[in-house]
């Protein structure tokens, strides 16, 4: 049978399924629902399996002519339910389902609850503007075998849309340990000016040998580079950050990874240019 669970949400309402389902129970559940969507339009739906045993050959041939007629009713559909069948069943009803189903488990019913109640992806996709062109586009390099093919796109893709190209080389500060791994404080200063001087001189070069008559800034920071690269991308409004990646995705995957932690972390589009 159907039981309703109250719910204190305007379009969500949720039902617990328990024994097996007949077609006297669809006679009586099915107008209850039809009257909810018509009056809401439509609604999310939580159904919550608790001792079913599934359906006889009517119920079955209820459910589905109802699901037929009705697939664009639903927002959202969370299925929490206590075995794989029920997990099984979720997946089934997808393709019947305009709007986003989802399984979870029984002892996970928070976050099912917690899902029906944030705001929509519809709502979302409404308000985000078009993706418009690139204005400022940062090409992140740390000068690795490779990187040069990662600068060409950055080139490419600033002449394409005539927008601002950076480039930006994080110089990581250097701690050095003795033998009872104590750091070891340098001059701090003469260091840092040498690598920044070695920065800037490799940066000339790359520039020289690819952006030669080009209008490309330039900038060396100092600093961890993930965290360097993205309150740059904010602070100079850039609206793409261009990295190189090593290997086939395996390694820009890794959590530790610059690439990744930009893709995970910039408000802004990442591109990731594969380097060999
Ligand atoms: P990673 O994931 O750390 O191997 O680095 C991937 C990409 O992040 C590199 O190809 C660069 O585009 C960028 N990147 C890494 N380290 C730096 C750095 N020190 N300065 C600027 N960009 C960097």
């Amino acid at each position: 049978m159907f039981q309703e669970i109250p719910v204190n949400e305007e379009n969500i309402f949720a039902f617990r399924v328990t024994g097996k389902l007949t077609h006297a129970d669809y006679q009586a559940f099915l107008p209850t629902l039809e009257g909810l969507i018509e009056q809401q339009g439509r609604i999310s739906l939580l159904i919550e399996f608790d001792g079913f045993r599934g359906w006889d050959l009517e119920a079955m041939r209820d459910d589905f002519e109802f699901g037929m007629a009705h697939r664009d009713a639903f927002e959202r559909f969370a299925m929490v339910g206590e075995n794989r069948w029920q997990r099984w069943m979720a997946a089934m009803a997808k393709p019947f389902v305009d709007g986003e189903v989802r399984y979870f488990e029984r002892n996970d019913i928070q976050a099912a609850w917690d899902w029906l109640q944030e705001p929509g992806d519809a709502t979302q996709s409404e308000t985000l503007p078009d993706p418009g062109p690139f204005h400022h586009i940062l090409m992140a390099t740390d000068f690795s075998v490779g990187a040069e093919r990662a600068a060409r796109r950055a080139m490419e893709l600033a002449g394409c849309y005539s927008a601002r190209l950076t480039f930006l080389q994080v110089v990581e500060d250097l701690v050095f340990y003795d033998e009872a791994y104590d750091p070891i404080i340098p001059d701090r200063l003469e260091l840092d000016e040498q690598m920044q001087d070695i920065a800037k001189q490799r940066m000339a070069k790359l520039l020289q040998e690819i952006a030669a008559g080009t209008k490309v800034r330039s900038e060396v920071q100092f600093g961890m580079p993930r965290h360097a690269i993205l309150s740059y991308s904010v602070a100079q409004d850039v609206d793409l950050i261009v990295v190189g990646r090593h290997g086939h995705g395996g390694i820009s995957r890794l959590p530790g990874s610059t690439a990744s932690s930009l893709v995970n972390s910039a408000s802004c589009e990442v591109l990731t240019v594969p380097l060999v």
